[in-house]
């Protein structure tokens, strides 16, 4: 029977063990947090740091293929594994995704693809010259370890008191963009096949994902140049396993790049109920056998994600909604709770 280890057991975890369940795909996570998510669906499970090598040798005992939900992984972890058995996508990839400075010289550096205009900080001259630059109106954000909004800091104008206070190693400065709204596009390749979700648009509260939106109400050319652009990073990055890539659509149409992240991605659980191959789905077929599906959606659906308190109110939305709860231990202020999704 195959079997697939899964580095980090929150939702994301959780849901490519349930998609393997259905094929009959054995799962085994590494988790660095006791309770996660993840731990009722998976058939094994290992708690520990990342330095443990022990816990790592019998972690990589565990299963055949590897993949992550994370990008927020030591290289060297991932390389210990990718070593011995595969590890989808590769390391390389995810050391891309990993750090906001790599991942934008990346895109930058493909032909037709670009990003907000960015600079590297390292201290705070770095960042007096460069938002200077930027007429004072930029996001300044940790180069690794950011998710849902976390290590950022927007700046308006010229008071940047609270910046002097941070030790600004290692940070990006990007300029603040006036964009239209966001978009995202999710991408499987394996060897034989590369597909790709259709395009989402994403509405974000204190930049953290609230609603995904199937089909985003932009027009057909920006779809199909939100798509292209899609593809054509995954083919650049030599892909093997899934991609989401996040773009802001400007006031003009033209794209820009935000993200990438090298996993099944928040804006893609809408595929979950309203595509006859999900996102967790096609990681599977895309690592077992190189040949992701055509996703093949089923009808126009929003998904709302359950932040924070918003549990307390998880009992109403059952009623109208499919709710899915991430099992998690506590509520916390900004924490992904749980999510609904209806047909729109
Ligand atoms: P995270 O890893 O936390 O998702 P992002 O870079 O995607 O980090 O930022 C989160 C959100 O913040 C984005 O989805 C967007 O709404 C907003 N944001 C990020 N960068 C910019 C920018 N350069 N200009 C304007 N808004 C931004
Ligand atoms: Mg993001």
């Amino acid at each position: 029977m195959t079997r697939i280890g899964i580095i980090g057991g929150g939702q994301l975890g959780m849901f490519i063990c349930q998609a393997a369940k259905d094929f009959g795909i054995k799962t085994s996570i590494f988790s660095k947090e006791k309770d996660f998510s993840a731990k009722k669906f998976c058939d094994s499970f290992f708690i520990g740091d990342f330095k443990d090598e022990n816990i790592l040798n019998e972690f990589i005992e565990s299963a055949d293929y590897f993949t992550i939900e994370t990008e927020n992984i030591p290289f060297e972890f991932l390389n210990s594994i990718h070593k011995k058995k595969k590890v989808y996508p590769e390391p390389k990839i995810v050391r891309i995704c990993q750090n906001r400075l790599i991942e934008k010289e990346f895109l930058n550096s493909i032909n037709g693809v670009k990003t907000a205009n960015f600079f590297s900080i390292n201290k705070f001259t770095d960042f007096n010259a460069s938002i200077k630059k930027l007429n004072y109106k930029g996001i300044l954000k940790t180069c690794e370890f950011g998710y849902d909004g976390k290590g950022q800091y927007k700046i308006f104008d010229k008071n940047i008191n609270q910046i002097k206070k941070l030790n600004l190693n290692n940070f990006i400065l990007e300029e603040f963009l006036d964009f239209k709204l966001e978009i995202s596009v999710i991408v499987c390749k394996g060897k034989n096949k590369i597909i790709s979700y259709p395009v989402v648009r994403n509405i974000h509260e204190s930049s953290i994902l609230r609603e995904t939106i199937y089909p985003a109400d932009i027009s057909d050319k920006t779809k199909e140049k939100a798509t292209k652009l899609a593809l054509r990073i995954a083919e650049e990055m030599n892909l093997y396993g899934i991609l989401a890539i996040e773009m802001f659509v400007m006031k003009n149409d033209d794209i820009l790049i935000n993200e990438l992240a090298p996993r099944p991605h928040n804006s893609g659980h809408w595929t979950l109920d309203f595509c006859e191959t999900s996102q967790f789905q096609n990681l599977i077929h895309t690592i077992i056998n190189g040949s992701p599906k055509s996703p093949k959606p089923t009808g126009n659906c929003k998904m709302i994600n359950v932040i924070g308190n918003d549990f307390l109110n998880k009992d109403d939305l059952k009623e109208k909604y499919k709710f899915y709860d991430y099992l998690k231990e506590e509520i916390k202020p900004f924490r992904k709770m749980g999510h609904y999704t209806f047909r729109n």
